[in-house]
């Protein structure tokens, strides 16, 4: 009589040897610059409605030098692009 025994959930698994040889797992990377900027610069509020965009998204792209998010509300459905402006130019009406 043949006894059936369950397969092991992942029958290739194979620990990594530890450590890992050459790798890196903490500490500082070369991309954190980056990344802390994005971080910071990362729009936090709908520029709608006002509400956390926590449960929305900010995706980060370039258009030349500029870093453009790609934003969208989750509390009201807004999307548009987000760009930091580090210096705006306009005018002011004149008095009457
Ligand atoms: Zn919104």
């Amino acid at each position: 009589m043949t006894t059936l025994t369950a397969a092991p959930a992942y029958p290739n698994h194979v620990e990594p040897p530890d450590p890992i040889e050459g790798r890196r797992l903490s500490g500082v990377h070369w991309w954190d610059p980056d990344r802390i900027h994005h971080l910071e610069d990362m729009p936090h509020f709908c520029p709608h409605c006002g509400a956390e965009l926590g449960t929305g998204i900010a995706v980060e792209y370039w258009q030349a030098d500029e870093r453009v998010y790609h934003t969208w509300c989750h509390g009201c459905g807004w999307t548009g692009d987000i760009i930091r402006v580090h210096r705006m130019v306009g005018f002011e009406a004149a008095d009457d």
